[in-house]
């Protein structure tokens, strides 16, 4: 794929990646510790086949919760809106992203929003297949057909870093678990989803699935139909009302493009109909947000009058 390198780019990208040094890595998951707090990059990929980039574009990271779109996007093909939408909520909150309080208040007891880990993880337990192997099979192959790349796999350092660490996914389930949300074994469960949160990318990858999202779930390129349109419109949706955690509402009014963040300083972006965007910027905010990715995006937005609102 031909890329071009943007010297406008460049430039939001320099001018936002001072605040970096405003946040700090996720170390909550040790891997993730290890990541370079300066680093920022970003790509545009548009419908007709141009792509920009700029920054530290060579730079992998792994998924995090961005999976979650994805995951989503497979559950509702293996068992459609009504069974998916019975396990798991709709609605934004404003508690943090690994918080339990609310799933406690809910009766009958449902996670509030599959962006949330309690959905998160409920949509996994969701995903078709009879091993952990053949379920994270699925979910690369779909990744595989949104990025044209066949090469990405999952980080066996950062999922088994997860894994040792996930004290507090492990108390969602078993709650979850005994108020018949998720079935089956919890071990097996963690399993797959910190395999599913480490798989790797870079910020290209990222721009890619952004595309075919914001083309309704069609390959642009290929003319090839990757998610049913209604699964691509729920996506969005969902990006747009609880893809940035609790800080959602402020970044729709400084923004307004669907977006999607992960602990692991990932941000992807689909402005509907147009492009797709992915952005790497590890140093968060207190939320868990990328700092500069998201300064990033406020500057393109009010630059180029990006808002969907
Ligand atoms: N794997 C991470 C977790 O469950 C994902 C969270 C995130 O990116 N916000 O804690």
């Amino acid at each position: 794929m031909y890329c071009e390198t943007s010297t406008e780019l460049e430039e939001l990208v320099e001018r936002a990646r001072p605040y970096t040094s405003d946040g700090k890595v996720a170390d909550y998951i040790p891997a993730l510790g290890k990541a370079d707090p300066k680093d920022l990059s970003i790509a545009i990929h548009h419908l007709d086949g141009k792509c920009l980039s700029a920054g530290d574009v060579e730079k992998t990271f792994t998924l995090q919760s961005i999976s979650k779109i994805l995951t989503l996007a497979l559950v509702i093909m293996d068992h459609g809106v009504e069974y998916v939408f019975s396990k798991v909520g709709m609605e934004p909150t404003g508690d943090p992203f690994n918080s339990i309080a609310k799933l406690e208040e809910s009766v009958p007891s449902r996670p509030l929003n599959p962006m949330i880990n309690a959905g998160a993880l409920a949509v996994t337990n969701m995903i078709h297949g009879s091993t952990v192997h053949e379920r994270l099979g699925r979910l690369l192959a779909l990744i595989h057909d949104m990025t044209e790349n066949s090469s990405i796999r999952y980080s066996e350092e950062v999922a088994t870093s997860e894994y040792k660490t996930a004290d507090l996914n492990r108390a969602l389930c078993y709650f979850m678990k005994q108020h018949d949300v998720i079935t089956g074994d919890v071990e097996e469960l963690m399993d797959l989803y910190t395999k599913q949160c480490a798989i790797e990318v870079n910020c290209h990858d990222l721009a890619r699935i952004g595309l075919v999202i914001a083309n309704n779930g069609k390959d642009p390129q290929s003319g090839r139909i990757i998610l049913p349109k209604q699964i691509a419109r729920i996506v969005k949706t969902f990006m747009s009302t609880c893809g940035m955690y609790n800080a959602s509402g402020e970044f729709a009014i400084k923004v307004g493009i669907p977006s999607k963040s992960g602990v692991s300083g990932g941000i992807i972006s689909a402005f509907p109909n147009k492009f797709g965007v992915g952005i790497y910027g590890p140093s968060l905010d207190d939320i868990g947000n990328s700092i500069a990715g998201i300064k990033l995006l406020e500057m393109l937005s009010a630059r180029y009058e990006l808002s969907i609102f």
